[in-house]
């Protein structure tokens, strides 16, 4: 398995995750949070093109995630999966589209990828987060998330790698000049992971597999990749593990597991 981001951040996500050898390996895009043209651009960046895509699945239905998945699933024939919730709220029913319902714990096979979701708590309709697992590896992907729960623990522990939010530091969002109101937002058990909370959950799994580490959805205005890098470094120790800061412009180029 092999994965790499297109960009992270509260202005478009999109993460390429492979799976398997020879001509036509098993691609899915990890929410689609771009417009067309730029997940386009940015895919052939990775040297892929939106055609040879075995589906595109979706976290959730704000803007940075479900971006134009519906123009691209239409105009490419590639399949959609998301929960009920999402498909509602960004009436993908009525889109003329392929589209597949995800429920939360109930792993879909898709091509070589095995694909879980599974459900967090987030300021969103139904929103899903995922684990892949080709057979040999799995990859672990978190961010939206407002708090940790013991479902999530269970479900990312022993993890070969992780993407994991690490979304503002709370000092800097304090002191930021955000409205009240969106600074409750954030902050609030349905928000975003202040880099503390991302270092509490990670220090609750089980790390023993853990080969790579991705800080992810990184605020531009709350946080530094400096802190997050601090923050992963504070529980990771010197522990193996190899650590990276996705960003919004670049994400990560492809790690292999
Ligand atoms: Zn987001
Ligand atoms: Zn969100």
């Amino acid at each position: 398995m092999r994965f790499a981001s297109l960009g992270s951040g509260s202005e478009g996500n999109a993460l390429v995750v492979e799976a398997g050898s020879g001509a036509t390996p098993t691609r899915v895009l990890l929410d689609c949070g771009f417009s067309a043209k730029e997940v386009e651009r940015r895919l052939a960046r990775a040297g892929l093109a939106a055609d040879t895509l075995s589906g595109i699945l979706i976290t959730h239905e704000h803007s940075d995630h479900i971006g134009s998945a519906l123009t691209l699933a239409r105009r490419w024939s590639i399949p959609l999966y998301m929960s009920w919730g999402t498909a509602q709220a960004v009436g993908a029913d009525d889109a003329n589209v392929e589209l597949n319902i995800l429920w939360g714990d109930e792993t879909v096979e898709i091509g070589e990828l095995g694909v879980l979701p599974y459900t967090v708590p987030h300021d969103a309709r139904e929103p899903l987060q995922f684990v892949f697992n080709d057979g040999a590896s799995r990859l672990g992907v978190l961010t939206d998330v407002g708090e940790s729960t013991s479902h999530i623990n269970t479900v990312l522990s022993g993890c070969d790698a992780l993407v994991l939010e690490y979304n503002h530091d709370l000092d800097m969002l304090t002191g930021s000049r955000y409205p009240a109101s969106l600074k409750a937002r954030i902050s609030g058990s349905h928000g975003h992971l202040n880099n503390d909370a991302a270092g509490d959950i990670l220090a609750a799994l089980d790390r023993s597999k853990l080969r790579h580490l991705i800080a992810a959805h990184l605020s531009q205005q709350n946080n530094t990749p400096e802190l997050a890098r601090a923050a992963m470094a504070a529980v990771l120790g010197n522990a193996a593990t190899e650590t990276g800061v996705a960003s919004q412009d670049e994400g990560f180029d492809w790690l292999t597991l």
